[in-house]
């Protein structure tokens, strides 16, 4: 090495754009965070306004294990649809759940859904007659 790299001008520079650069990752960093809390707590607040509507009507955990119509997936070629609940498609060999109106979801999702609601999210009808 021809000079000592800490009394180099360029070194010093590419130094400092690098703290530079580190201290704008870190606040993008800290503002995405802060926005993330925010819609979270946004979205608790929500989420807590429409269980505090619904409550009351839901089934318990007994009723739904009985009544529900509990099925596994055969594959996509069949079970082309999505679910409505969480929006994700159904995969091969995940547990369904059928309600009394014939639609169906997945099983984890319906029962949650249950647990506060005893009413189809599809069309309204009643879910399950216990
Ligand atoms: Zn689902
Ligand atoms: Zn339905």
């Amino acid at each position: 090495m021809w000079v000592n790299q800490e009394q180099h001008p360029m070194h010093s520079y590419a130094q400092n754009q690098y703290v530079l650069y580190d201290r704008l990752i870190h606040e993008f960093k800290a503002f995405l965070e802060e926005r993330l809390m925010r819609i979270e707590q946004e979205a608790g607040h929500a989420l807590q306004q429409v269980n505090a509507g619904i409550s009351g009507s839901g089934l318990s955990d007994e009723e739904i294990s009985e009544h529900l119509q509990v099925y596994t997936a055969q594959g996509k070629m069949s079970e082309v649809d999505t679910c409505c609940i969480c929006l994700g498609e159904y995969e091969k060999k995940e547990k369904m759940g059928r309600l009394e109106c014939g639609h169906r979801f997945h099983a984890e999702c319906i029962k949650r859904w249950l647990l506060s609601k005893n009413v189809c999210p599809m069309c309204m009808s009643t879910a399950l007659t216990v």
